[in-house]
């Protein structure tokens, strides 16, 4: 059943659930499928608000605020400012997602057996079975040639000129409507999102979700079992930001707990209730920093904002090619996805301030973009005020080479200027494209953007620097889990929602095993 406020007139008290899942997202939503198959007593707690489909209406701003009041938080770091783009509501950020779909790449999984985690290898077919499971329940599918809208086309065939990789990306869409809304919530239901899915399964088998539920603290018990403390905040008002005032306590006990409420959530959550992993709570905390770069085409209309944001993606120089002979990692690792949003999403993004923003937005029709996903090497830390993250002199290069590539595919294929988001003057030809490297993106103007952050809450067979063991449970705290994107050891190089359902799916086994 989905409790909302509405539903519930006291404060709540409840004993009793076999699990207590924190957080509904890609991760929540599949462990509470599977407990619940299995006959399990099921709690989800969700901070964020349910939406059905027919309250996702297309209209950007309100959607954007209630689907992601964290919007646009930014990392601090020396020298780096990155954007985090979080889904909180039911579902978590599936909802928000944009469906592509990748399963682990081999290469990413070998760095993982080689940091001791035995069951992630390549040759262990369990991973295999499951990415075929989570792809028939999500009916992904490869979107056809003729669903590209133009931005996407100018991408591929710009990239098909110069002979780069490029290929149509797999979606977790039905029937898709091409509406361009995906990040807005699927308002025709046919996005296959955890809200879709798992969680309706799950609620189907006698899960119970507790939606607007903020838990603010979990307590051990003395010898075992868990409290955990939550408040369960009114309706979000219509218009304005969620507000979270006088919460309504809600109080939970149960035999064990799972922390799955993202790489931000998850090792805050562990920070404010005092479990500290031996100081590895919040370490290792990484992202895909993601830089854009537009080009104005003044004599066509794109219309980039309408039908499949992202269709095509350039994987030449992406770290699943990493064995490939041409492969440098000093400079590669970094994916190019033909990318756009409606106008309030590409306000934030395009550069400039004043005229020259004001030029850009007028210009909207005409523009095509690109974004540049880095598989960053380097980490920091999640405290409870802030997000520290710094790119490596390799990310910096690796971002360099990609916007200068992004660019030089933008001319190619007849832009007049192009803009990059490390400063707000366009280029006006190929021969200004040494500029990029000049300014590079190590510093706080560059406008760096993420809808993937990882790690804070790292798996490992070390419970001296790591926080859970590969199936997911605290070294320190028998019947406490945490899974989610916070338990990646690494970034994975490529889009991450099947990978943490993967991660999700395989916990679920073990702890089933468990008894
Ligand atoms: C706009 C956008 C587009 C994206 N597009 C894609 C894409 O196309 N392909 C792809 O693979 N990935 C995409 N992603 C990334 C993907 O959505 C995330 O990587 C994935 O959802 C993370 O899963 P998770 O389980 O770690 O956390 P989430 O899915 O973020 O779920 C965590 C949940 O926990 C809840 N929570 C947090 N704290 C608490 C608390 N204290 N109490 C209760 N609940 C709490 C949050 O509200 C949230 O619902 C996109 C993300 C965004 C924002």
């Amino acid at each position: 059943m989905i409790l909302t406020p509405e539903k519930l007139d006291r404060d709540v008290r409840r004993d009793g659930a076999d699990f207590l899942i924190i957080g509904s997202g890609a991760a929540g939503s599949v462990l509470a499928y599977h407990l619940a198959k299995a006959g399990k007593k099921v709690v989800v707690l969700e901070k964020g608000h349910y939406y059905p489909p027919e309250a996702m209406r297309q209209r950007e701003l309100f959607m954007s605020q209630l689907i992601s009041p964290n919007t646009f938080q930014p990392t601090s770091g020396k020298h780096t400012r990155v954007a985090i783009l979080q889904g909180e509501c039911y579902g978590g950020g599936t909802v928000a997602c944009d469906g592509v779909t990748w399963d682990l790449p081999a290469t990413v999984l070998l760095d993982w057996h080689r940091l001791g985690l035995k069951g992630y290898s390549p040759e262990n077919p369990e991973i295999g079975g499951i990415f075929a499971e989570l792809r028939e329940q999500l009916e992904v599918n490869t979107v056809p040639d003729t669903h590209h809208n133009p931005n996407n086309q100018l991408l591929k065939i710009a990239c098909e000129r110069v002979g780069l990789e490029v290929h149509s990306l797999d979606r977790n869409v039905r029937f898709c409507m091409r509406c361009g809304f995906c990040a807005q919530g699927c308002n025709y239901g046919v996005k296959n999102d955890s809200a879709q899915t798992f969680l309706k399964w799950a609620n189907e088998l006698g899960a119970d979700v507790y939606t607007d539920c903020e838990v603010l603290r979990i307590v051990p018990g003395r010898p075992e079992g868990f409290t955990v403390e939550a408040a369960i905040t009114a309706k979000p008002k219509k218009l304005g930001r969620q507000e979270r005032v006088s919460g309504r306590p809600a109080v939970f006990q149960t035999r064990r707990v799972i922390v799955s409420a993202g790489a931000i959530g998850s090792p805050r959550l562990l920070l404010k209730s005092g479990i500290q992993a031996r100081g590895n709570a919040g370490n290792r905390f990484t992202l895909h920093p993601t830089g854009f770069v537009h080009g104005l085409f003044p004599d066509q209309i794109i219309d980039a904002f309408y039908g499949i944001n992202n269709s095509v993606e350039c994987t030449h120089f992406a770290y699943v090619n990493r064995r490939r002979s041409y492969y440098d990692p000093e400079i590669h690792g970094f994916f190019l996805e033909a990318s756009f949003s409606q106008p309030w999403g590409i306000a934030n993004i395009l550069p400039g301030a004043g005229p020259t923003h004001l030029e850009l937005m007028h210009n909207l029709r005409h523009l095509g973009g690109i974004q540049i996903n880095c598989k960053s090497d380097n980490c920091g830390r999640v405290t409870l005020k802030e997000m520290g993250y710094d790119l490596s002199a390799a990310d910096n290069r690796r971002l360099i080479f990609g916007t200068r590539l992004a660019a030089e595919l933008l001319f190619r294929v007849g832009a007049a200027k192009v803009w990059t988001c490390i400063f707000p003057e366009p280029l006006l030809s190929p021969q200004e494209l040494g500029k990029i490297e000049k300014v590079g993106y190590a510093h706080k103007q560059a406008l760096l953007h993420t809808g993937h952050p990882f790690g804070g809450c790292t798996m490992g067979p070390d419970p001296e620097t790591s926080v859970v063991n590969e199936h997911c449970e605290c070294h320190d705290t028998p019947g406490l889990y945490v899974c989610d994107a916070s338990v990646f050891p690494s970034t994975i190089g490529v889009n991450p929602y099947l990978s943490i359902m993967m991660v999700a799916r395989r916990t679920a086994k073990a702890i089933l095993a468990q008894g």
